[in-house]
């Protein structure tokens, strides 16, 4: 008989399980159950959050485990995605991406931190390897040397992970420590395959969270951390109070988060900074600004008379003075260009009142511009301390970005995120397709019959210019006076929208659409849409930044503008379109994911509670289709599903061609399998048997009715063995028997016959 591999099963890496799980609901998965947390489809690794930490998968051992080895051949892990993009990177030399997505909470950035740190310890691993630096390999985790003055890359990439998320992150209902932005963080590695720099970009912070969270969620982190953490000397020079007397925070009554301590992330945060070379003067500068956005928020105003309003006497006032102080700026100004709007007109600069509400949201869109531009600020200062490496052989692109959202009700975040999943769709299904036709051309096999579906149609809906739903939604923000009613009928009417098989009208929900995207319909409210798209470079905002006596905030203006109208036009409000800016972003991101190569990571939420050991099959199944799993296996089901190399083929088929198989030639055997079994949904590769969904099964079928064929008539010849050799045995034992009792019966006769002769002679005599 052919010896072998035994069917389909990945070589456990780990050996013995670290404990058991706490008691398990009714519905569950069994692997889930045992931690395993880790699956594939094809190349994509599909990541099951576990909701609790799982040391024994982790770790500079496991590491070394999944080092080198061929995909696929250990049990599924987050490692050995990392080393296949790292092994590629260093064999091919052409750089990769790792495409990570799922909903809030599936543990995409945790996923994303895994696979840094995977890339830190493989780069420096291969380097030490080589013999191309004298650098240990320090474990995760570990402080860095002493004697090495300046940090590594690889240890300022991961240290940026915690002040990104002090800035970015923010506790939603569904994730305490959710990112409120897409980051792509693209490491570079020089030629002996160590990390040499790093790049982060980031993409749409939600920066409307700034000024309205809602309970239970809270706003970004570090407005609680700077609350409770800072020094009594931070807190004078900042005019700090408690989070809760912060208008902008004390729209939620959460404050504190379960287990982690405000003050000593704080803490945390600061060391962060100065890890990635962030100046104390910058940092003191950086928090200046964090205060200030807290402080505008207390400033409140009231109508002082026709379409006029001033700032509120008191608390308010005091307000006003602490913002103005912290930026540096003088608070006459300030209140002037929160309360006044000056237009250019020819006959100069006419300055008007606000009235209070417009002076309210004037307040609010300098908090959330001086916010966002900090953030921006960070990002630009992180990479500007990591360094990017010019002569980089090549890149490991890592992304981590929000998946494909579908609420009670939609708005314009989730209308720009699933215009990002639509775009990566598109490349993953691109991707996927490529992958299989290249397969099927190795091979030598006709795929011309399996159909490409795109939903290139929903992405010249949503960008197609001049008159897809961006295109309409920033023409109608153009007009300072448009309500969102004024959207929605420019939709309905513009033919190219209306006409598109992906749009419809929902009846029920005035002013809402329907897209039809890839993973599902989604109803959009368009009520904020407008409000949202619009980020006004207000320039009075501009020129009193600008005019600030502390340098980083006149730095956070991006250029001075001149408020007597000299950039023309007649309002000195300049429309900039959030969904435009975001569109560009989007393209840029898409360009430099097209010259990589892709590694996919699915991560899926398996409770809406958060809670561990919890797998609702539903939800499990929605998420899968959203991230587009269902569709990858559509595309290969399309195909050929099964591709089996021929030794693999005959070592489990064999049976149907026992005579074939015994000759040795893999390819003859295979086909005369396929030929006794009659088969039609197949093609005979150059190294692998292709088969049509279905042959697979129905090979099975058959090679099962030939093995239960084999042993009934094993049974049947084992049987008749054993019946015979107990018939045999009873049969010699019935004769041994029979034996005895005769000579006996003979013997007892002899005597009674010896004895009736005995008695006659007696007589006789
Ligand atoms: P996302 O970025 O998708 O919103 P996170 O990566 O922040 O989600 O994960 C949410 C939480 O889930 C984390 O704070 C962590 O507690 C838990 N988690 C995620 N992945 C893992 C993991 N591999 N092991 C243990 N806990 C995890
Ligand atoms: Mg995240």
């Amino acid at each position: 008989m052919r010896g072998g591999k035994k069917g389909r099963g990945w070589r456990q890496a780990v050996e013995t399980r670290a404990r058991r799980r706490p008691t398990l609901s009714p519905s569950f998965s069994p692997s889930y159950a045992l931690d395993a947390i880790y699956t594939y489809t094809g190349t994509i690794l599909i990541a099951v959050n576990p909701f609790c930490p799982l040391p024994h998968l982790y770790g500079a051992d496991m590491m070394a485990q999944y080092r080198g080895v061929r995909f696929g051949e250990l049990s599924p892990h987050v490692y050995a995605v990392a080393d296949a993009a790292h092994a590629a990177l260093r064999s091919t030399g052409r750089s990769q991406s790792i495409l990570i997505s799922g909903e809030s909470g599936a543990g995409k950035t945790e996923t994303a931190k895994l696979i840094m740190q995977y890339l830190a310890w493989a780069g420096e691993a291969g380097a030490a390897e080589s013999g191309a630096g004298a650098r240990a390999v320090p474990p995760p985790g570990s402080p860095s040397s002493p004697t090495r003055e300046k940090r590594s890359v690889e240890r300022q990439v991961l240290e940026s992970n915690p002040l990104l998320e002090a800035f970015g992150n923010a506790k939603t209902a569904r994730n305490d420590n959710s990112s409120r932005f897409g980051k792509f963080v693209d490491i570079q590695f020089d030629a002996s395959g160590r990390i040499s720099g790093a790049a982060v970009r980031t993409y749409l912070l939600e920066r409307s969270r700034v000024v309205s969270v809602n309970d239970p969620e809270r706003s970004f982190h570090i407005f609680y951390q700077l609350c409770a953490g800072a020094s009594p000397s931070e807190r004078e020079a900042l005019r700090l109070r408690p989070a809760q007397e912060f208008a902008y925070l004390a729209r939620s009554s959460c404050t504190n988060l379960d287990g982690v301590s405000n003050a000593d992330e704080y803490a945390r945060t600061r060391t962060a900074m100065a890890g990635v070379g962030v100046a104390p003067a910058d940092g003191d500068a950086a928090l200046r600004v964090v205060a200030a956005v807290l402080h505008l928020g207390n400033v409140a105003f009231v109508a002082t008379g026709d379409d006029e309003c001033a700032v509120v006497e008191g608390d308010a006032a005091a307000s006003l003075d602490a913002a103005a102080h912290c930026l540096r700026v003088d608070p006459a100004a300030l209140a002037k260009s929160l309360t006044t709007r000056t237009r250019a007109t020819p006959d100069g600069p006419i300055v008007s009142p606000l009235p209070a509400p417009a002076a309210a949201d004037n307040r609010d869109a300098l908090a959330k511009s001086l916010y966002a531009r900090l953030f921006d600020w960070l990002v630009d200062r992180i990479n500007a301390a990591i360094g990017q490496d010019p002569a980089a052989a090549a890149s490991v692109g890592v992304l981590d970005i929000y998946g494909f959202e579908c609420f009670d009700a939609n708005d314009f975040e989730q209308f720009c995120i699933n215009l990002a999943n639509e775009k990566l769709q598109q490349h993953f299904n691109s991707h996927v397709f490529k992958m299989e036709q290249a397969e099927y051309e190795r091979e030598a096999i006709d795929w011309s019959y399996i159909e490409f579906v795109d939903n290139q149609d929903v992405l010249d809906l949503v960008e197609g210019a001049p008159a897809g739903v961006l295109a309409c939604l920033d023409d109608v923000c153009r007009f300072p006076r448009a309500a969102a009613s004024d959207f929605a009928e420019k939709l309905y009417a513009s033919p190219a929208v209306a006409s598109s098989a992906r749009f419809s009208r929902p009846k029920t929900q005035p002013g809402a659409f329907t897209v039809a995207h890839y993973a599902g319909g989604v109803t959009y409210d368009t009520t904020n849409f407008l409000s949202k798209n619009r980020d006004f470079v207000v320039a009075e905002h501009e020129a009193l930044l600008a005019g600030s006596g502390d340098p980083f905030v006149a730095a956070l203006a991006p250029q001075a503008v001149a408020v007597d109208g000299a950039r023309g036009g007649a309002s000195a409000y300049r429309f900039s379109s959030v969904a435009a800016r975001f569109k560009t972003q989007l393209a840029d991101l898409m360009a430099a994911l097209s010259a990589a190569e892709p590694h996919y990571v699915r991560c899926v939420k398996p409770n809406a509670a958060n809670a561990p050991a919890r797998f609702e099959p539903g939800p499990v199944l929605h998420q899968l289709r959203c991230g587009g799993v269902l569709e990858a296996v559509r595309i290969s089901c399309a195909g050929f599903p099964a591709k089996v190399p021929y030794a693999d083929f005959v070592d489990h088929f064999w049976a149907l061609a026992p005579a074939a198989a015994a000759a040795g030639d893999d390819v003859a055997a295979a086909k005369a399998v396929a030929a006794s079994a009659k088969l039609s949904g197949f093609q005979a590769g150059r190294t692998k048997m292709f088969l049509r969904a279905g042959a697979m099964a129905a090979l099975d079928r058959l090679r099962t009715d030939k093995l239960n064929g084999a042993a009934v008539t094993l049974q049947r010849f084992g049987r008749g063995f054993l019946a015979r050799r107990s018939f045999a045995r009873a049969r010699a034992a019935v004769v041994t028997l029979q034996a005895g009792v005769r000579g006996w019966l003979a013997r007892a006769r002899a005597r009674s016959l010896r004895q009736a002769k005995a008695a006659t002679r007696i007589q006789a005599a």
